[in-house]
């Protein structure tokens, strides 16, 4: 999609510190990172939500997806300490970018439940 950031991105319009790549997906550092690891892990093809999955072409591009997010994991040494991968949906799940990505986050330990925003 022309006007997707994250598009833009995986067609290297838009610069990104790029961690991982497959034909199917492409993982890059989060601008803002909210943790010392913090790398988001998409689909090459756009999906707009995961309110969009529910197909057979969904489930092989998120395994995929999935997969590299692994895959990145395990190349950045994040296996021994652990991490957490999140995928924020519509408004209430706080999504903000309308293309699917994982969020990889490690480094630092995470708390749990997730809050509700302060502000
Ligand atoms: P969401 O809130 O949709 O789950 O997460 C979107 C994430 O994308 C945020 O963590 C935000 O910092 C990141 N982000 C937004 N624009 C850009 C960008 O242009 N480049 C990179 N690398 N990350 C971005
Ligand atoms: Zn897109």
């Amino acid at each position: 999609m022309a006007d997707c950031i994250f598009c833009r991105i995986a067609a290297g319009e838009i610069p990104a510190t790029i961690v991982g790549r497959t034909d199917d997906a492409v993982a890059f550092r989060d601008v803002n990172p909210q943790a010392p690891t913090h790398v988001l892990v998409i689909p090459t093809k756009h999906l707009a939500s995961m309110t969009d999955a529910d197909s057979d072409e969904a489930e092989v591009a998120l395994g995929r997806t999935m997969r590299l997010a692994v895959q990145v994991a395990k190349t950045l040494g994040l296996d021994d300490g652990g991490y957490r991968m999140v995928v924020n949906t519509g408004r209430d799940g706080s999504q903000s970018v309308g293309h699917v990505h994982v969020h990889l986050l490690a480094g630092r330990r995470m708390g749990w439940p997730p809050y509700p925003p302060s502000n």
